[in-house]
């Protein structure tokens, strides 16, 4: 039989501990492990680097939430990406991003992959046939981010699927917004699925972690193999906290969804407001999309100031319940001003993000106290 969402981040890679029956997975907090004669270490294990208990436990559940043969945890979200990136592409290669990309990734690809010589083209992900545009020959990856980061784009991930196997690309999609609970891209044709776990995975803005689920074990395998070998992975105890968050990741989610959807009503009927940035609006340019992809619409809001850039730094300033701070998918809710804070690094790139922009983490308090300090904050 197979398990519901819930049971699956409750249970899946966390039997009781042998030994003790401890009912949570210990911290297995040790670099190194003994050895019952030379060559014979104890179901695998001989150091810490290459594999550890506590991480394997996250890693397994994280593959089984998001329907993927392995998961693979590391160091941070960022650390998965450059895994990933130096497992599967070679100098010369290409690979096409997202044009509102995650400013880390951004970053990632623009100052660090291409002095190694790697190629990128940003297109428009909401767009098939601007993707389809930007893939050459030496396309290897076709990279999304859905929803995307601070602008709530969709991308068809399915549409995108077929045309990474037209190109023999990998699709690889950033989950990070959505989580498995919202979306499952692999389900829907995508080769690697990548989280920031600092994210709604964690949840509780306790924690840096990432992780790679992918559908081919032969895959999963090459990047076993770099995990160990460029070594950025995560530590027991963050494994160990990632986890405490990720068994309750649905009914989190849930209510994230439930106080956006409240808060997007108030600020869509604002007059302080210009314009406001969700899926689940039925005027967002992807919402059919999104209704088809994905369970619900998420926590994460955006909306663009009627008073511009001065008067979106102003909200920022003003809100008290919502903590100005990076970062996003924590039960707390934050507020941030994309253009001066989290994608400040793409200034004067084609990734460049509205000024008058401001960017929500909806998280788990009372609705009405939210609404309230939004109110405040709108002057
Ligand atoms: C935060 C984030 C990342 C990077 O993750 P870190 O854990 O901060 O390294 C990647 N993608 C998205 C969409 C993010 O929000």
């Amino acid at each position: 039989m197979t398990y519901g969402f819930e049971t699956l981040a409750i249970h899946a890679g966390q039997e009781p501990d042998a030994r003790t029956g401890a009912v949570i997975p210990p911290i297995f907090q040790t670099s190194t492990y003994a050895q019952d004669a030379v060559g014979a270490p104890r179901q695998g294990y001989e150091y810490a680097r290459s594999g550890n208990p506590t991480r394997d436990a996250l890693q397994e559940c994280l593959a089984a939430l998001e329907g993927g043969r392995r998961g693979l945890a590391f160091a941070s979200g960022l650390a998965a990406e450059d895994t990933l990136l130096r497992t599967v592409c070679r100098p010369g290669d290409h690979v096409v991003i997202p044009d509102d990309a995650y400013g880390g990734t951004y970053r990632l690809f623009a100052k660090v992959a291409e002095r190694w010589g790697l190629t990128w083209t940003a297109a428009r992900i909401s767009d098939v046939d601007a993707v389809r545009a930007a893939a050459t020959d030496r396309t290897r990856i076709i990279w999304v981010e859905t929803p995307t980061n601070p602008l709530l784009n969709i991308a068809d991930i399915a549409a995108l699927a077929g045309l990474a196997r037209e190109h023999d690309a990998r699709l690889v999609v950033d989950n990070t917004f959505a989580s498995p609970y919202l979306q499952q891209p692999i389900g829907l044709g995508a080769d690697v699925v990548v989280h920031s776990t600092t994210k709604y995975v964690g949840g509780h803005s306790d924690v840096i972690g990432g992780a790679l689920v992918v559908a081919d074990p032969g895959l999963g395998d090459e990047l076993a193999y770099h995990q160990n070998a460029m070594g950025a992975v995560n530590g027991p105890f963050d494994a160990w906290l990632t986890l405490r968050g990720v068994r309750t990741l649905g009914i989190r989610m849930d209510r994230h969804c439930d106080n956006a959807e409240r808060i997007v009503a108030y600020l869509h009927s604002h007059p302080k407001v210009r314009r406001v940035y969700y899926p689940g609006l039925p005027e967002h340019p992807g919402h059919e999309t999104a209704a088809k992809q994905m369970r619900r619409f998420g926590g994460m809001v955006s909306f663009s100031a009627a008073g511009g850039e001065e008067h979106a730094v102003e909200i920022c300033n003003r809100a008290r319940l919502f903590v100005l701070a990076e970062s996003l998918g924590g039960v707390e809710s934050l507020i941030e001003h994309p253009g001066r804070m989290t994608h400040a690094s793409a200034a004067g790139s084609p990734l460049e993000v509205p000024a008058d922009l401001v960017r929500l983490s909806v998280g788990i308090e009372t609705a009405d106290d939210l609404l309230a300090d939004l109110e405040q904050a709108l002057g």
